[in-house]
């Protein structure tokens, strides 16, 4: 099975210069939820895939990122998209997890029965790009988030590059016909 894995701060959400920290400064992107219902209408899982050193740094609670996470997939839910599986790793500086490892893209494929080669990875850093290219996905570097200012050091690494994650969700419509198949939502989240 295929799937469409997205990097969720600067992707799904605004960035911040010190961390999302609390639900209330969690705030979507413009038209990213419907890239998710788009992905999801493809017959597609989305699985995030998201680094949170905040923790380890000692910057966000576990319970903020518990409540994080849960003020996201209530509105994601609420909206009629489906987000299959959440990853967060916590740690820093070193965790097989945390990208550019792919411990988390290791982990979804073997939790879910994914093919990471036939999958595709939206995020907005380097890291996010590293991690696609040595997991064998497709890679999608969008120009939100820290896409603009990282984007010298990623666009070689990126096979596509877009302004914002609906316009990969378009990319990928366009790239992979739908296919019936359903997708499972789930509002938990794995932290590794
Ligand atoms: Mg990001
Ligand atoms: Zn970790």
């Amino acid at each position: 099975m295929k799937a469409v894995f997205l990097d969720c701060n600067g992707v799904i959400s605004e960035e911040r210069p010190d961390y999302i920290k609390n639900p209330d400064e969690f705030i979507f992107l413009p038209g990213s939820i419907d890239a998710i219902k788009l992905i999801n209408a493809l017959g597609l899982p989305v699985i995030i895939v998201s680094n949170q050193s905040g923790v380890a740094r000692g910057r966000i609670s576990m319970r903020n990122l518990k409540a994080i996470h849960a003020k996201m997939i209530s509105s994601i839910v609420s909206e009629g998209g489906a987000i299959t599986k959440t990853y967060y790793c916590i740690h820093y500086p070193d965790c097989e997890y945390r990208k550019p490892r792919i411990g988390m893209l290791m982990k979804a494929s073997k939790d879910l029965g994914i093919g990471l080669s036939d999958s595709f990875f939206i995020g907005d850093k380097t890291s996010d790009m590293k991690a696609a290219n040595a997991a064998g996905c497709t890679a999608i570097l969008v120009t939100t988030g820290h896409g603009t200012e990282q984007r010298q050091s990623a666009e070689h690494l990126a096979d596509f590059i877009d302004t914002d994650i609906l316009a990969a969700a378009r990319r990928i419509a366009a790239m992979s016909p739908a296919q019936s198949s359903n997708v499972t939502s789930s509002k938990d989240c794995i932290v590794v």
